[in-house]
């Protein structure tokens, strides 16, 4: 990607998969801190995005959708995962991709393959199907954040480059692999939203836009998440590659 001189009035286009699930709340909360955002159900869609959001909803239905549209690989490619048969030789690193709940599982070595990890569906018990907890995700301030689960899943299993940054229960509930982050839980339904400024942090600083510091500092106690976010914007490994 080329990245555009830094400019302040420069707002970053965040694409949110809209095929079934909760978009409309990640749109709600996205255009709330001043992002461009598009719908995306075809892969021309994702022409120019800046980073994506995978919403909660159904996997199974997310799925098929997925595959009716042909959109697997435009979106492995365009999280930086090299295609299959193709050789693992270092591409241009992805854009920043958000999962939240069943946006998590896309996310899994069963689904997408874009993060190194195995979810667990409906992990917390079919009685229980929805409850709320207080999470402590590792690299926010200002406090835990009010998770909302709804059918949850888990992260059953993972490898060594998946950053576990929340658990409930003992259970990982949320995740980073170098830009894709994960979470089991929504955020979008409340309040608070920290968690979509610290996407849209990592979004900024990827496309070469200014406003990283603004996204964090409009609320008081984000300040400090700052240099939490420059470190990971350092060059990473790429993300892994399974087939
Ligand atoms: N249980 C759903 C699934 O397996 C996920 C639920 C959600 O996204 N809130 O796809």
């Amino acid at each position: 990607m080329v990245a555009a001189p830094p400019a302040p009035t420069a707002k970053p286009l965040v694409g949110v998969l809209a095929l079934q699930g909760d978009f409309e709340a990640h749109r709600r909360v996205l255009e709330g801190l001043r992002a461009r955002v598009r719908e995306v159900r075809v892969p021309d869609d994702l022409d120019g995005l800046d980073g994506l959001v995978i919403p909660g909803g159904e996997s199974t239905t997310m799925t098929l959708g997925i595959e009716r549209e042909g959109l697997a690989e435009p979106l492995r490619r365009l999280a930086g995962v090299a295609g299959a048969g193709e050789s693992d030789s270092a591409g241009p690193a992805g854009i920043p991709f958000l999962g939240s709940c069943a946006g998590l599982i896309m996310l899994d070595r069963e689904h997408l393959s874009i993060m190194d990890m195995r979810a667990k569906r409906n992990a917390f018990g079919r009685q229980l199907r929805s409850f709320e907890a207080d999470v402590a995700v590792k690299g926010l301030v200002g406090g835990p954040l009010r998770g909302i689960f709804i059918r949850a899943p888990w992260i059953a299993e993972h490898g060594p480059g998946v950053e576990i940054l929340a658990e409930v229960d003992g259970h990982p509930v949320a995740a980073r692999h170098d830009h894709i982050t994960a979470v089991a839980f929504h955020t979008e339904l409340g309040p608070d939203d920290r968690l979509h400024r610290l996407f849209l942090a990592d979004v900024l600083a990827s496309a070469g836009l200014a406003g990283a510091d603004d996204v964090l500092e409009d609320r008081p106690g984000m300040g400090a998440a700052r240099e939490d976010v420059a470190r990971r914007d350092a060059p990473g490994g790429g993300i892994a590659s399974a087939g």
